[in-house]
This record gives structure tokens, C-alpha cells and sequence, in this order.
């Protein structure tokens, strides 16, 4: 096209639970052109959750080609994209075949909680046979200190195990030597190089340290946890860092653009936030819900339900930063469930304006337990609870009740940050889509009794794998490892939600809390 503009831009691919985007920054942050896109959700059973990997592939490719268009129209020459990162929904296996390259089955999504069965097999296994000549609980705390994390069904490595336990096609596939595993930034960046013609299968420590299979410590596979899991090393991507160039896209509009910032989504509104330092923390609202806490060069061990994770690895070979992360499993899918499901509410955005006609929940709470509880909770087997109805509820008070209960999770998760770090948080930074709403934002400075610091340009997640990917070649003189020189980037105002509610009250609605979640946990066998 004539006449366009050339200028400096860094892209990012941000490949969510339920949507993609792809957004275009300039060196300040400032979104020029971006394109978003929705992709199908699978619930074959109950607790059962799945994408289909092509689906991915393609509606990554359609936000790249459409966000490329839009920068075009506004006047912007496509060779303005500089590098490109991506950041992506993190515990989700994918498998696929090395010989095609075509997947072998569904991916099973960071929620599904079908492995249930798989978590209490090895947890037994854990105890009575043990871990590096370590058992009962000794084991346990082996695992625990190796990776950071703990068994649960949410992780990607028991997902593996359960894909090559139950599918015949992963099974022969693994014994083949042709199975290739990898979560979504891994199968997105195979794709984007080339497939199967390039063959580059490699997963960036971030996202590996939620597989329960690398060490924490030396960000190597851990060969103690294959054998324990009985897994070939062959079928694992190579570990790469957070900022270096991996390769260039193969195809498309952007054809021939470096790659150069992967990191998993939690850890990129991390990075986004700027929250580079010990002691900074962020919460991010989508589908999900997931505070992460800097904690530097020092892996933190939570003895309060937090997870220990790499938080950013700045470069290859270089020390990493890590985190401490609690992690909520549903937060803005509860209200997806009201809008969806139960046809409560027409919008997302409604369910804060139901909330705001009532001054509370009218005794109501909802443990929103759909796939059990994760941190600082991690009981598999917690089902969803409403209690306290009564004749006097109506919608109103559950729309509050579903806002209330995100507030009380991360009230959980920040009375564990506490007492592990020792420190009181005044300000929480937040992001994701649930945020959009004023007053789930109410609800949750209310409930948690501190302040919540919403910026204005809210695409943290997607920012913080541009910032690597303009780091990996200094794009902007951006360097991850000085945060001095990002300061311009994300300046725009933000908007401060402070506690209005007396103390008292406060208590009140947290012991009424507790006590729900006692009657929600271990109702599944
Ligand atoms: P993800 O990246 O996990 O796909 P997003 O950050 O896009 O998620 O957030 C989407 C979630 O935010 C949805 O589950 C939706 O219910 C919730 N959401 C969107 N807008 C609002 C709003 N105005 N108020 C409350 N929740 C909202």
C-alpha cells in the first residue's frame, strides 16, 4: 500500500482461556491497532474443559492478519512490527504428533478437573513409594521443594499423564516416540516458525514451571519427576527464557518478524504491571482470577497454599526472578455461568448493576467451588454452594453474592501472602476483563479491606510479553533487567477503589465466608 507511515511497534499475540487478541504497542504503551477474537469451549462432561488446538492456531493467525489490516487502515506500514511475544492461558496440555504435526486429541484447559483420580494415585505413590528415596510426607515436601507446586489437578503435567493413560492415540503416540507435548505458547510458536517443516518445539520456563516437572532451582527438566510420572524426556519441548529471539513467523502478513518475548499470561501482567522488584504484587481478573507476588531472586516457600513459580527469566542463562501465586479458579466465569447458563444477565457488565440495587447480599454466599478450590484452599473435591436463600433472595443479591465471592478468594489468598511475606498489602494493582466493572471493584476493596489500583490501559497481560519482546533486541532501549527503562511506558492515570465498609462489618462477612466454604469443601469423594 502507498503512502504509509513507517514507525516502531511491538506486537502481541495474548492467547486466552476464551480469546485471542492481538494488540500493537508503541514505545508508551499506547494500543495503534489491535484485533480480538473468541474461539470454542468444550464441556464434554462435568468438570471436563477443552480446546481444540487447531481452533487456537487458526483464530491466532486471524487476530495476527486482522490486527495487521487495522494498523494498515490507520495509516502504519506492517513492517512498523518490530518483534513480536506471546503470552498465553498456562496449564493447558496440548499434545500433537511429531511426523504431522496435527494434534492427537483435545487440549484439556488449565480448569478440567477430570484428573482427579489421577492426583490421589499419585499422591499414594508420592507417600508409599516415595520421590528421590523420600516418603509419606517427606515426599510430599520433596516434590514441593523441587517444583514450587504441589499435585493437583490443575497442573499440565498430570494432564499429560492422564492424555497418555486414557487416549489410545497419545498412548501409541508416546511408546512411538511420536508424541510431542507442549502448553499453548509452545504448539502457537511451532505453528507460527513453520509446524512440522521447522520442527521447533520449545516451552519457556514460565509456562514449564507449571507442569510439575521442572526444577524450580536449575529451570531444567527434573529427571526424578519423568521417572516418577513414567514420561519419555523426548516428548518435552527445550526450556527456553522469557526475552531472546526464537525465530522468525514463517507465513502471513508478518512473515519473516522475530519472535522474541514468551511468557505465561500471569507472569506477563506481571511483567506488564511493571511489578519487577521484590514485594510487588498484581491481580489479574479474566476467567480466572491470580495474584502473583515478586519475590526477586529468592523462591519464597509458602506454608500457607501459595505456589512458589518463576516469575520472569530475563534472558537465556541468566538468573530468574520468581513469585509467590495464588490462584482462583473461577472468577469471571461465574459471571459468564450467570449470563450463560442461567440467563440471569444479558452482559457480563450487568452483573453490576444488579449488584449495585441492593446494599448487600441479604445473607447469601457463593462459593463459586466449579471445578473445587485451588489455592489457599486446593480441595479437588469442594463443590459449588449457594446458601442462604431464602423467599426474600432474588437476583440482585446473587449478582452480589458472585462479586463477593471473588473478593472473599483473594482476601484468602492475601491473608496467606501475608503471613508467608510477613507483609501487609495496601494497594493490590489489577487487570483483566472482570475489572471493567466499578462495581466488582467496590465489592472487592470492601471485602478485602485494602486499596485496588486499576490502570487505565488494562492490557497488562499482553503489554508484559511486548516489553520482553522489545527487551530481547532493545527495541526502545527497553531492558527487562532495568526497570528504570520502562518508566515511560504506561503512565496513563488509574483509578483507586478505597474500602468503604466499617470493620466489623467486614468480619462479619468473612466469617460467614469460612463458614460456607467449610460446608462447600470435600463433597466429592
Ligand atoms: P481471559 O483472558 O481469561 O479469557 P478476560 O480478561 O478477557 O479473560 O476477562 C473475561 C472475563 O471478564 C469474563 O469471564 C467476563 O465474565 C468478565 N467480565 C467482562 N466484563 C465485565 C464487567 N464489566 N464486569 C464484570 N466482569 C466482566
Amino acid at each position: 500500500m502507498a503512502n504509509l507511515k513507517q514507525g516502531e511497534f511491538v506486537g502481541s499475540l495474548d492467547c486466552g482461556t476464551t480469546s485471542v487478541r492481538f494488540i500493537v504497542f508503541d514505545k508508551y504503551a499506547n494500543i495503534i491497532a489491535q484485533h480480538q477474537a473468541e474461539f470454542p469451549q468444550y464441556y464434554p462432561e462435568p468438570g471436563w474443559h477443552e480446546h481444540d488446538a487447531d481452533e487456537i492456531q487458526q483464530v491466532s493467525d486471524l487476530c495476527i492478519a486482522e490486527a495487521s489490516r487495522k494498523l494498515e487502515k490507520a495509516g502504519w506500514g506492517k513492517e512498523s512490527i518490530k518483534i513480536i511475544g506471546i503470552t498465553n492461558q498456562r496449564e493447558t496440555a496440548v499434545a500433537w504428533s511429531r511426523k504431522t504435526g496435527k494434534p492427537l486429541c483435545r487440549a484439556i484447559v488449565w480448569t478440567d478437573s477430570r484428573t482427579k483420580n489421577h492426583v490421589a494415585f499419585f499422591e499414594k505413590k508420592l507417600r508409599e513409594v516415595g520421590l528421590n528415596g523420600k516418603k509419606g510426607e517427606a515426599g510430599v515436601n520433596e516434590l514441593r521443594e523441587l517444583t514450587g507446586i504441589q499435585l493437583s489437578t490443575y497442573f499440565s503435567g498430570i494432564k499429560l499423564k492422564w492424555m497418555i493413560d486414557h487416549d489410545p492415540v497419545v498412548r501409541e503416540a508416546h511408546e512411538a516416540d511420536d508424541l510431542l507435548f507442549g502448553t499453548v505458547e509452545s504448539w502457537v510458536i511451532y505453528n507460527l516458525v513453520g509446524g512440522v517443516k521447522t520442527g521447533l518445539h520449545i516451552s519457556e520456563v514460565t509456562n514449564a514451571s507449571r507442569t510439575l516437572l521442572l526444577n524450580l532451582h536449575t529451570l531444567n527438566w527434573e529427571p526424578s519427576l519423568l521417572e516418577f510420572f513414567d514420561l519419555r524426556k523426548s516428548i518435552l519441548p527445550k526450556l527456553v527464557s522469557s526475552s531472546e529471539v526464537y525465530g522468525k513467523i514463517s507465513s502471513g502478513p508478518l512473515q519473516g518478524v522475530k519472535i522474541g518475548g514468551l511468557i505465561g499470561d500471569q507472569q506477563g501482567a506481571l511483567v506488564g504491571n511493571k511489578c519487577l522488584r521484590q514485594g510487588e504484587a498484581k491481580c489479574t481478573y479474566g476467567t480466572g482470577a491470580f495474584l502473583l507476588f515478586c519475590t526477586g531472586a529468592d523462591i519464597v516457600k509458602s506454608a500457607h497454599g501459595l505456589l512458589g513459580t518463576v516469575a520472569y527469566q530475563p534472558g537465556p542463562g541468566t538468573k530468574p526472578v520468581y513469585a509467590l501465586e495464588g490462584s482462583i479458579a473461577v472468577a469471571g466465569s461465574a459471571i459468564k455461568w450467570l449470563r450463560d447458563s442461567m440467563m440471569m444477565i444479558s452482559t457480563a457488565e450487568d452483573v453490576n448493576t444488579l449488584a449495585k440495587q441492593v446494599p448487600t447480599t441479604g445473607g447469601v454466599y457463593f462459593v463459586t467451588a466449579f471445578s473445587g478450590l485451588l489455592a489457599p484452599y486446593w480441595d479437588p473435591g469442594a463443590a459449588g454452594l449457594l446458601i442462604g436463600l431464602s423467599s426474600y433472595t432474588n437476583p440482585c443479591h446473587i449478582a452480589r453474592a458472585t462479586l463477593e465471592a471473588n473478593a472473599f478468594q483473594t482476601r484468602a489468598i492475601v491473608e496467606s501472602m501475608k503471613l508467608d511475606s510477613k507483609v501487609d498489602l495496601k494497594h493490590l494493582k489489577v487487570d483483566g476483563g472482570m475489572t471493567n466493572g466499578d462495581m466488582a471493584m467496590e465489592v472487592l476493596a470492601d471485602i478485602g479491606g485494602f486499596s485496588v489500583i486499576r490502570p487505565e490501559m488494562r492490557e497488562s497481560t499482553a503489554l508484559g510479553s511486548a516489553l520482553l519482546a522489545g527487551s530481547a533486541i532493545g527495541l526502545f532501549g527497553w531492558d527487562i533487567t532495568k526497570p528504570e527503562t520502562m518508566v515511560e511506558v504506561n503512565t496513563k492515570g488509574s483509578t483507586e477503589f478505597n474500602p468503604s465498609l466499617a470493620e466489623a462489618a467486614r468480619e462479619k462477612k468473612w466469617q460467614g465466608w469460612q463458614r460456607a466454604v467449610e460446608r462447600a469443601k470435600k463433597w466429592e469423594e
